[in-house]
């Protein structure tokens, strides 16, 4: 039990017991009930030791004995506070308490048994870190160079005294949320309930459990105040720390005992919420599962190439002969049994969001992002199977293989041979009814659609065994469809990148007409099909001109829950129709040298540059478009505007305003104004 204690070493276990005697000899607030700080700190002290950390935090803590020692310390340390003032604590004083217990550790250090300042200081900032206890006051201070876990700590001490109902500063808490605080002292709060058991919930995973005895309502509203507070807490808390707390819950199970406790408040039931998002509402098509397997699949490769760069990613997809089994692979970063507990099986939380992964996401040093946000994305599997079996190992742990028969039932965990490689296998048994729909084609065809521009390719191999490889495409498009020539023009983002393609007519052996086509602009994020818009696309250019858009780096957009929508800001939506403009520029100057190669007859010319001039709004040309302009086309851009600033104008004049146009900031626009200006002044 005592494997904590047993890695601080002997001189440091001596200095404890020391720390321990102090606190015992100070002087206690004159209550009824004198608070035993030594006992406090030797209940959080069996909280740390017997369950409150898991295996990672307290390998992280225990590689650095002091760590631990510091936290111990803490536990004894971390409430002195209430010693000084010699009043009992109400709820103006919570906050006092640690600001009190800091002070009085770096101030007299020496009586306290601490053997120097710097310890002292060390301890003391713990203490003050851990002072928050609702969630809503973020334990501010950012991350210690000399004791990086200062901040770990302060959470495990938080939360420890924050379970402990016992704890004075913790009594403190409840009883603030009484209605009448006059019906009795807070240290008598004591007398209406008791704690009958605190530790991991039996069986509702990653969840904390309190069970409680109690005899007054008021009561057991103010301790259901204090769930929640701590729940927000723990949240929080998991948002900051790394590694964070294998807890995502709280639960205080209160027995009532002699009155009806009212409960009401919103609730979510677990496997109502599970249905929702699985997605059958969620989800237009049940396809869907494919495109998150591989975000999935994607995010543990680029996951392992940020520890290894030199390893080089593989996910494929092998579909069973009757096309009831499909399986997924990839050599990605694998789970372990806690990264499985802490993300995979918490819904709604992803790792991907968590904060270090969020910088990553944003570095523009690095060429992917993660994909991965809202973790639900696996439940869509359910969609579509009846089982799933998961295999997976991370370098240095061993295998596990999980069974999955369904949403409400628990899972068949088995370790896995030695030598299975690193990475992560998902098989999905297909439900009997979905197998007539699950035609591998229609698998290919929607993977094709949604994933081609993926920076990881995926291999795929088909009910008959043959094998195909999609992602990794660039600027390629199926011209076989066309009668005549395709001209594409690649676009030019800083981080994202795509194209526009504008295909001819051909008549004889010369261009002839534009061919017609109407696909819009397919938008992807992150190499992963999003939406199809004919919006980003003057309208002049939506019967002939397709697009294709990977948005990356800076340039990503927020998603809905299902990925099926964009939400742009109005600067993103500007730039990304600028950046689309002048990718017109570039095709439809294609087109024309193209053309004038050819020797095209003067008429067909002249219809196609009427074609291609409705590209161009002139509202919308800017200065570079038109000077890269061929010169028939910017020719026509111009005398569209002279004609719309003349009759514009002559209508102003008559009407006896001023001469001038707002919005057409463009050199070559203010060029056209200021030859009308002038006309107008010669006649
Ligand atoms: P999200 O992808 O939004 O996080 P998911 O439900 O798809 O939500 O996945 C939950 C978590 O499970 C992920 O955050 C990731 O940590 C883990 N995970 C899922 N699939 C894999 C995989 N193939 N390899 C490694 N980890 C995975
Ligand atoms: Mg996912």
């Amino acid at each position: 039990m005592d494997a904590m204690a047993d890695k601080i070493e002997n001189a440091l276990k001596a200095d404890l017991r020391a720390i321990r005697t102090a606190v015992g000899a100070l002087p206690q607030i004159q209550t009824r009930s004198p608070i035993d700080l030594v006992e406090q700190g030797t209940r959080m002290i069996d909280c740390f030791e017997n369950w409150l950390l898991d295996d990672e935090q307290t390998q992280i803590l225990s590689m650095q004995p002091r760590h631990m020692f510091i936290l111990f310390a803490a536990a004894y340390l971390g409430d002195i506070g209430l010693t000084d003032g010699n009043r009992p604590v109400g709820a103006d004083d919570r906050e006092l308490i640690y600001t009190r217990s800091a002070e009085l550790i770096r101030a007299d250090w020496h009586n306290l048994g601490i053997a120097d300042a710097n310890l002292a200081d060390i301890i003391a900032r713990v203490c003050l870190l851990s002072r928050s206890d609702d969630g809503s006051k973020p334990a501010g201070v950012s991350t210690d160079g000399a004791v990086p876990n200062v901040r770990l700590l302060a959470a495990c001490l938080q939360l420890a005294r924050a379970l402990d109902l016992k704890a004075t500063a913790t009594i403190a808490h409840i009883y603030q949320h009484l209605p009448q605080k006059g019906r009795f002292a807070p240290h008598e709060l004591i007398d209406f309930f008791s704690v009958t058991n605190v530790g991991p919930h039996p069986y509702l995973n990653a969840t904390i459990q309190l069970k409680i005895l109690c005899s007054d309502p008021e009561v057991h509203r103010a301790l259901k105040h204090h769930e929640r507070s701590v729940q927000r807490a723990l949240e929080h808390m998991n948002q900051q720390v790394r590694p964070r707390f294998l807890y995502s819950d709280v639960i205080y199970e209160i027995e009532p005992e002699g009155y009806t406790p009212i409960d009401l408040k919103f609730s979510v039931d677990s496997s109502a919420g599970l249905q929702l998002f699985m997605g059958n509402r969620l989800y237009a098509d049940k396809r869907v599962f494919l495109r998150e397997l591989i975000q999935n699949a994607v995010d543990a490769c680029n996951y392992r190439r940020l520890i290894d760069q030199s390893y080089s990613p593989a996910i494929s997809i092998e579909f069973s002969d009757d096309i009831s089994v499909i399986k997924m692979r990839d050599n990605g970063v694998g789970m372990t049994r806690q990264w499985i507990e802490k993300y995979f099986l918490a819904i709604g939380i992803s790792f991907y969001q968590s904060n270090e992964i969020r910088d990553i996401n944003r570095d523009s040093r690095i060429d992917f992002g993660f994909i991965s946000q809202f973790g639900i994305g696996f439940l869509s599997s359910f969609l579509v199977a009846e089982k799933i079996v998961i295999k997976t190992r991370k370098t240095g742990f061993a295998g596990l293989a999980i069974t999955i028969r369904g949403l409400r039932d628990y899972f068949d965990v088995r370790k896995l041979a030695e030598d299975f490689p690193v990475g992560t296998e998902v098989t999905l048994y297909l439900k009997e009814s979905k197998i007539k729909y699950c035609r591998s084609l229609e698998f290919s065809g929607y993977l094709k659609t949604n994933i081609r521009f993926l920076k990881i390719p995926v291999t795929l191999r088909d009910e008959r065994g043959n094998t195909t490889t999609i992602g990794r495409e660039q600027l390629a498009y199926e011209t076989a469809k066309s009668a005549g020539p395709v001209f594409l023009a690649a676009l030019n983002f800083e981080d994202s990148e795509g194209y526009v393609r504008l295909g001819a007519k051909n008549l004889g052996d010369h261009i002839h007409a534009l061919e017609t086509s109407s696909g819009g602009v397919s938008v992807f994020q992150d190499g992963i099909f999003v939406t199809q818009m004919d919006s980003l696309l003057p309208e002049g250019a939506r019967s002939h001109v397709v697009s294709r858009i990977n948005l990356m780096g800076q340039d990503k957009c927020e998603l809905s829950m299902d990925r099926n929508r964009m939400f742009w800001t109005a600067d993103q939506h500007q730039h990304i129709k600028k950046v689309i403009r002048h990718g017109l520029v570039d095709v439809a100057n294609l087109l024309m040298a193209a053309a004038r190669i050819q020797d095209v007859p003067k008429n067909t010319v002249d219809s196609i540059v009427n074609n291609l001039a409705i590209f161009f709004d002139f509202s919308d040309v800017d200065d570079v478009m038109y000077d890269q302009l061929c010169e028939p086309l910017r020719k026509k851009v111009k005398k569209r505007f002279r004609d719309f600033v003349r009759i514009s104008f002559s209508q102003k004049q008559r009407a006896g305003g001023t001469v001038e146009a707002d919005g057409y900031n463009e050199a070559w626009q203010r060029a056209v104004l200021q030859s009308f200006v002038k006309r107008k002044e010669v006649n």
